[in-house]
């Protein structure tokens, strides 16, 4: 007997209706959150809706404490340490009886992967005390398989949380994803409009950073009235310098223009926000760190955008997963290359693009 089949059962006999009617539920809970959520997902919020509360088994001793790694199959008692890397706004559900259902998640990582822990109904409380950052100590969670076949883990009737336990430190690698919804796209199958897609390629040239003036709360761009800086949302800010990095990344397909903002400029540069602010000041250093960064390898995720000024297809990165500037013996090699053949002198790209022209997604900042 599947999962859903012992799952629907157990609704039946607790529920006094029909299976007929069971599944009439379930298939109309799907069809009505179109999606969001799996069959099992949906037999829980039904369960919910009628007021049956579906018996988990218990578990007979303690899960063992596993690495994200290792969480690979469906359906396996897990216990594991992590750090929390995003959490996610709750969703709440109104089914037509009238009752609210609601999941909530939260991205975590620990030193060799990351994954996401799901939270249903009143399981989502638990989330209001924990925050991006902390240390959680669980404990009978359980992984599962969700709508994209990727394993999750679900945070059940037995699971047991500490956060912020004594004792327990997690270092996550550096280039920790912040999100794990992408779909790898090789370059000449972009779509404008594709939402978190990931490449996988080498930076063929690096654009002058550029950068504009923006509010240190929300990151928009800053009027200047009277001397002060003022923000549309935060009223009177001080304004920082926010940089922004336009690359092309190609791969065996082809090339496209990347976008970053803010830290992902910093990211999609390997180098600190004030060296990249750096570059826009000083030409040679902005030419020295083209020979680390044109030629290195570069994954990350975005969505694909339109650039007002060209019209040109772009990635707007929001996750650079990972970024290989290259090494003094690299670029020594390169420079050796170079010299054998005669260097072509290129003119300098009018950079000087108006920034208000700069179409801004909120997901971005
Ligand atoms: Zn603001």
């Amino acid at each position: 007997m599947s999962e859903k089949e012992k799952l629907i059962e157990n609704l039946v006999s607790k529920s006094g209706k029909s299976i007929d009617d069971i599944n009439k539920l379930v298939a109309d809970k799907v069809n009505e959150l179109s999606g969001l959520v799996s069959e099992e997902g949906a037999i829980y919020i039904v369960a919910n809706d009628i007021g049956v509360k579906l018996d988990a088994e218990r578990p007979k001793k303690e899960a063992d404490l596993v690495k994200i790694e290792d969480v690979t199959e469906p359906k396996v008692p897990t216990s594991l340490n992590c750090k929390v890397i995003r959490k996610y706004d709750k969703v709440t559900f109104q089914s037509k009886s009238g009752s609210e259902g609601s999941v909530q998640s939260i991205l975590v990582g620990d030193e060799t992967g990351v994954t996401r822990i799901v939270f249903w109904n009143e399981k989502t409380e638990v989330l209001d005390n924990i925050q991006e950052g902390d240390i959680l100590a669980i404990t009978n969670a359980y992984s599962r398989e969700n709508n994209s076949q990727r394993i999750e883990i679900h945070f059940g009737q037995y699971s047991e949380i500490v956060v912020n336990p004594q004792g327990v430190e997690i270092t996550l690698p550096e280039y920790t994803p912040r999100d794990i919804e992408f779909t790898e796209s090789k370059v000449n199958a972009l779509e404008e409009g594709a939402k978190n897609i990931k490449i996988n390629g080498i930076v063929s040239s690096y654009d002058i950073p550029r950068f504009y003036v923006g509010c240190p709360e929300c990151f928009k761009k800053v009027q200047q009235d009277d001397g002060k800086q003022m923000c549309g949302q935060h009223g009177e800010v001080q304004a920082n310098r926010i940089p922004i990095v336009n690359l092309i990344v190609g791969d065996e397909t082809g090339t496209i223009a990347v976008v970053g903002f803010r830290d992902r400029a910093e990211q999609l540069s390997g180098v600190s926000t004030e060296e990249v602010l750096g570059f826009t000041e000083d030409i040679d250093k902005y030419r020295d760190f083209c020979k680390r960064i044109v030629g290195a390898k570069v994954e990350l995720g975005g969505n694909v955008t339109t650039n007002n000024m060209t019209g040109d297809m772009q990635v707007m990165a929001n996750q650079i997963i990972n970024l290989e500037l290259k090494t003094v013996e690299e670029i020594a090699k390169d420079e050796i290359a170079e010299e054998s053949k005669k260097a072509e002198a290129t003119d300098d790209e009018d950079l000087d693009i108006d920034i208000e022209e700069i179409d801004f997604d909120d997901d971005m900042l």
